[in-house]
């Protein structure tokens, strides 16, 4: 596979330092303590040696999409200790090619994956963390389950021994109409407190993982605690299909 490295790759510590400096602006607006939300760096299409850099930079843990490409960057990045994220629709059959060591997955949307994941992680004998992801803004070319489902998921999800529920994933609007943002945030917030609040699941939920480039800041002031930044680390990826 050919990643995109003609990006000026010595922009990216600088990038890195920019989106820090306002993601903690981005806290202190929303009256929160900057170490509260967590960066996730997307790296998709981008090579290991934009990666290096970021690692470099300071970055631990890395978003990626597609799981062959995950594996490849994967294994030549062996080395480097990274936390992988798997935030990109994930097929049951493709499980098994992750479950040794993902640390998190952000995309679990029905209980067919859930219990392919709960098969996979046994076998591995661990423990793994999965977010449900919920199509907060009803848009059907989404993944993620629909927000009145989501405290069901939630609950049938949590009987799982191998299957660690930390939290919930959106991805929000395409828009740059902040309340709209807001507003599908804010709903995930909603179930996310339904299920503390009632005490739904093993444990109480933690991660609220919301907020990309364009709308980290709505996504901030509505308690996001985990954002996935890629085009703001990386630059654009306007020659790839996504
Ligand atoms: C690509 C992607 C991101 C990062 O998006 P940017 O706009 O580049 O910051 C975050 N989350 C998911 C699920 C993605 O697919």
């Amino acid at each position: 596979m050919n990643y995109i490295s003609t990006y000026s790759l010595r922009m990216i510590a600088e990038n890195i330092q920019n989106i820090g400096e306002k993601l903690k602006n981005a806290c202190i607006m929303a009256g929160r303590k900057p170490s509260d939300v967590q960066l996730i760096a997307v790296s998709k299409t981008f090579g290991t040696d934009a990666i290096t850099l970021a690692i470099n930079a300071g970055i631990l843990e890395f978003g990626e999409n597609y799981v062959q490409e995950l594996i490849e960057k994967r294994n030549a990045l062996i080395d480097r200790n990274i936390l992988w994220h798997f935030i990109g629709h994930l097929q049951s059959n493709k499980v098994k090619y992750l479950a040794e060591w993902i640390h998190m997955i952000h995309s679990v949307d029905s209980e067919g994956l859930a219990v392919e994941i709960e098969k996979r992680a046994a076998k591995a004998g661990r423990t793994i963390d999965i977010l449900i992801e919920v199509n907060t803004s009803e848009e059907a070319t989404k993944f993620g389950i629909r927000p009145n489902h989501a405290i069901e998921l939630v609950k049938a999800v949590s009987r799982f021994d191998h299957l660690n529920v930390k939290g919930l994933m959106t991805i929000g609007p395409f828009t740059d109409i902040v309340d709209e943002s807001r507003a599908a945030f804010r709903l995930l917030r909603s179930i996310f407190n339904e299920v503390n609040n009632n005490g739904i699941g093993k444990h109480p939920m933690e991660i609220l993982s919301m907020g990309m480039s364009h709308d980290y800041a709505a996504a901030i002031a509505e308690g996001s605690t985990m954002v996935r930044i890629g085009t703001a680390i990386f630059g654009s990826r306007t020659s790839q299909s996504n």
